[in-house]
């Protein structure tokens, strides 16, 4: 048991949540012992900025901010960088990393999430490129650089805003995706078609109601056949899977926690586990997973007075959705896809302002565009009345 008590806060993963997590540790305490275990090198980066890196020209190493070593000295600290965790023992309080055992007093999971790559055919899967981590931009840099024509399985949020980036660098992009129009989950029709248009303004073919079927190197083994689910085929020098991310549990999956889109936790950010906690895009609260900056800011807030003694619930207001389009910017909150009793559709030579409204005319939800955005936080506002 004193093992337990000198064990520190032990944080797994280096990304956006865990290190949120510890600058609001050490806001109140500079000196409770915590260590870090992550698989990478613990390098502090902006992820969002993967969107436009490829019209921006930059490196992977352009996006660092600290190195993880920087990192571990500013907020003190124990950094294990490019140690996978391999399993969690939580009725001995103790996590396995390349077969030694460590100890901790309360324990972190903060392990993101991996780029989801539909099932498809063909030999040159292997080709495919993810963009969720500065490692997976890095080993892509250079084709992504050179390449001419580039095809983007995917046209939710990412995809759409990488594939806007290619363009906008000059590349010919095909956008493809299985749903009725671009951004499915979270656009209503009318904005999604407007997007569409800026996109094919912009060249990018749009084909939408369809997947990829298969993918395999040409005869020169530098471009990639790709065909459509459809019998369309394209030839490309590079393919983007931006279709979805799947929360990284298996770690917690393999030590019993309860398990369902993410790890579950409740809104004290405590898995089903005493003493362990998941935090970020690997989490599940409220029976959603975010994968959003702004709600793993505010949990890590709450969790940083948790693991420092006083039991805190996170509260997630509505929350503003930014689409990095830059040629169509949209924001959004609130429901925007859900059937609403009344939409009120507002259009002029600014932009577009689309309000779902409840049976009670309450706001339900809004995207605003372009200059419209200029009413985002107003709208916000009364979304929050609406809620409370
Ligand atoms: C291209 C792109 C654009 C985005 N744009 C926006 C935006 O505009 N606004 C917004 O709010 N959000 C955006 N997001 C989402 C946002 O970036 C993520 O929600 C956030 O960065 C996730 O942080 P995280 O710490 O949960 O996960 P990650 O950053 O994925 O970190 C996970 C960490 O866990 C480590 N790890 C995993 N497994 C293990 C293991 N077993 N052992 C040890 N370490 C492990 C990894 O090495 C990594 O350090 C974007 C995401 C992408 C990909």
């Amino acid at each position: 048991m004193s093992e337990q008590l000198d064990a520190p806060i032990v944080i797994i993963g280096s990304g956006f949540a865990a290190y949120q997590l510890i600058k609001a540790i050490r806001r109140s305490d500079q000196t409770v012992k915590i260590q870090v275990f992550t698989a990478d090198n613990g390098d502090d980066y902006n992820k969002p900025d993967l969107s436009h890196v490829v019209s921006k020209q930059q490196l992977a190493s352009d996006l660092v901010r600290a190195s993880g070593v920087e990192m571990a000295r500013e907020l003190n600290f124990e950094l294990h960088a490019n140690s996978y965790v391999d399993s969690i023992n939580p009725d001995q309080h103790k996590i396995k990393v390349a077969g030694e055992a460590y100890s901790y007093a309360k324990l972190v999971i903060a392990t993101g999430a991996k780029a989801f790559v539909p099932p498809m055919s063909g030999k040159a899967i292997d080709r495919i490129v993810t963009l969720n981590s500065l490692q997976e931009y890095q080993a892509a840099e250079q084709e992504l650089a050179l390449a001419k024509r580039v095809l983007v399985i995917g046209g939710g949020l990412i995809g759409t805003e990488l594939s806007m980036d290619l363009a906008t660098a000059g590349k010919q992009v095909i956008t493809v995706d299985p749903c009725e129009q671009l951004m499915a989950n979270l656009l209503p029709e009318y904005v999604a078609t407007q997007l569409s248009k800026k996109m094919q303004q912009l060249g990018v073919h749009i084909a939408l109601n369809n997947t990829v079927s298969s993918i395999e190197s040409s005869s020169n083994e530098q471009s990639l056949q790709v065909e459509l689910a459809n019998g369309e085929l394209f030839t490309v020098d590079s393919v983007i899977s931006a279709a979805g991310l799947q929360p990284n549990t298996q770690l917690a999956k393999q030590a019993g926690l309860r398990i369902e889109q993410g790890i579950v936790v409740d809104k004290q950010l405590q898995t089903s586990t005493v003493d362990v906690y998941a935090l970020g895009d690997c989490a599940q609260i409220d029976g959603k997973v975010m994968a959003y900056l702004q709600p793993a800011l505010l949990c890590a807030n709450a969790l940083a007075k948790t693991v420092l003694g006083q039991t805190t619930a996170v509260v997630l207001p509505n929350m503003l959705i930014k689409v990095k389009t830059p040629h169509y910017p949209i924001q959004m909150a609130g429901q925007t896809r859900l059937l609403a009793n009344r939409w009120q559709l507002d259009i002029d030579a600014y932009g577009t302002c689309v309000q779902a409204f409840d049976t009670d005319e309450q706001l339900q939800g809004f995207v605003v565009v372009e200059q419209h955005m200029n009413k985002a936080f107003g709208l916000l506002k009364r979304l929050g009345k609406a809620a409370a």
